[in-house]
């Protein structure tokens, strides 16, 4: 079986009067739209090692992440269309949510992981997987230098120039890719990671591990509101202002904290008047659903 399926991921121009007003053209990459399920950069960090896989004959995606992760359901979707068995070890005592309730649904075996063995991933692989040499290890949140090459295959989708590609990021693998493209490409585009963790700044040494020449790019660390997965009332109602005036649904955790610096760094003119920006729509648009209660009021 090919390990591959046609992209679609347009571009649309987003209009606010605060763009107009500083003399700025704001256009959203539409990676949500790769997949209902398997969205945004996950396919693109998955679509590498799956061929790795595939190539070693491994039958069997083993992977790892939080309860409400992204990466732990868009693998379990992609191993049932592409003919894996999968299984996730996810972080910390046995829950049940609407995420892990559709990873099951695609036939991802669930192991449930106190927080202190599951920092150990490799050790937790050999050990269950041992006599399995049919399994293939993918690390939690698809981080890999195999990830960031099928991001940086974002890239060379772009038919028009953009002076800014801003991203959210949560490993920094996507963020690599897309730096790499650029820097392939020799576009004259500055990059601009918005990390979603506390601390931001630490991305910057994982982040050149998977570059593939020395590269400027920026990181606004002031965007985490919290930490990962932490939100504000403020943050809510930016996501709720934001998917009702554009009809395109974001969700806090990662692309709400990016589309939120992009406004903020507009309104403070940190983007000169006639720039071109282009921000990627990473998906995980499930996510929602683990934070229907803060949306409530
Ligand atoms: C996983 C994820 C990210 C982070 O991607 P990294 O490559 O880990 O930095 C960003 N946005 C969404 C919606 C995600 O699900």
């Amino acid at each position: 079986m090919n390990i591959d399926f046609e992209i679609f991921s347009p571009v649309h121009q987003i209009q606010d009067k605060l763009f107009d007003e500083r003399g700025l053209k704001v256009f959203i990459k539409r990676d949500d739209l790769i997949h209902p399920i398997i969205s945004g950069n996950k396919w693109r960090k998955l679509k590498y090692p799956l061929k790795e896989a595939q190539s070693q004959n491994k039958t069997h995606l083993v992977t790892f992440g939080g309860a409400y992760s992204n990466h732990l359901l868009a693998t379990s979707a992609a191993a049932a269309k592409f003919g894996f068995r999968s299984t996730g070890f996810v972080r910390g005592e046995e829950v049940s949510n609407d995420t892990l309730f559709l990873c099951r649904l695609h036939g991802m075996n669930l192991i449930f992981t106190d927080r202190e063995s599951y920092r150990y991933k490799r050790a937790l692989f050999d050990k269950q997987f041992a006599d399995d040499n049919k399994a293939f290890f993918i690390d939690e949140g698809g981080l890999s230098a195999l990830g960031a090459k099928g991001c940086s295959e974002l890239v060379e989708e772009l038919t028009e120039s953009y002076d800014h590609i801003l991203c959210a990021c949560g490993t920094g693998t996507t963020a690599a890719g897309i730096i790499n493209g650029v820097a392939k490409h020799q576009l004259p585009t500055q990059f601009h990671g918005v990390p979603v963790l506390k601390n931001g700044e630490f991305l910057r040494k994982d982040i050149d591990a998977f570059l593939d020449q020395p590269s400027n790019y920026h990181l606004h660390t002031d965007y985490h509101f919290g930490g990962y997965g932490k939100v504000s009332d403020e943050l809510i109602s930016f996501v709720k202002q934001f998917v009702a005036s554009t009809g395109i649904l974001i969700e806090p955790v990662y692309t709400g904290k990016m589309l939120y610096a992009l406004y903020d760094l507009a309104a403070r003119n940190y983007f000169p008047p006639g720039s071109r920006i282009l921000a990627i729509h990473t998906g995980g648009m499930w996510g929602l659903l683990g934070m229907k209660e803060r949306f409530k009021s």
